[in-house]
């Protein structure tokens, strides 16, 4: 797989997170990305298509979800359903 290709795989599973910053030499190799958010990331080629990608990402991604459950929650609680 070229680094063109890797980084197909890489949209696919991540789009529009990830700049390539480093070549692609192999799924067992450390590559280098830039997180359009958090900067440089250095994972595992494997990691990077499997996992979250870059993990500040992620964590965000968990705490919104957790603060609209608890705006929710709020309202509900509010409006007398709980
Ligand atoms: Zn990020």
């Amino acid at each position: 797989m070229s680094t063109e290709e890797y980084f197909v795989k890489l949209e696919d599973k991540h789009p529009g997170m990830f700049v390539l910053s480093g070549d692609y030499v192999g799924m067992d190799y450390k590559i280098e990305l830039q997180c359009k958010q958090h900067g440089p990331v250095t994972k595992l080629a494997s990691t990077f298509i499997s996992g979250p990608g870059c993990g500040k990402c992620a964590y965000n991604q968990k705490m919104e979800k957790a603060s609209q459950l608890l705006k929710l929650l709020e309202q509900a609680s509010k409006e007398g359903l709980c």
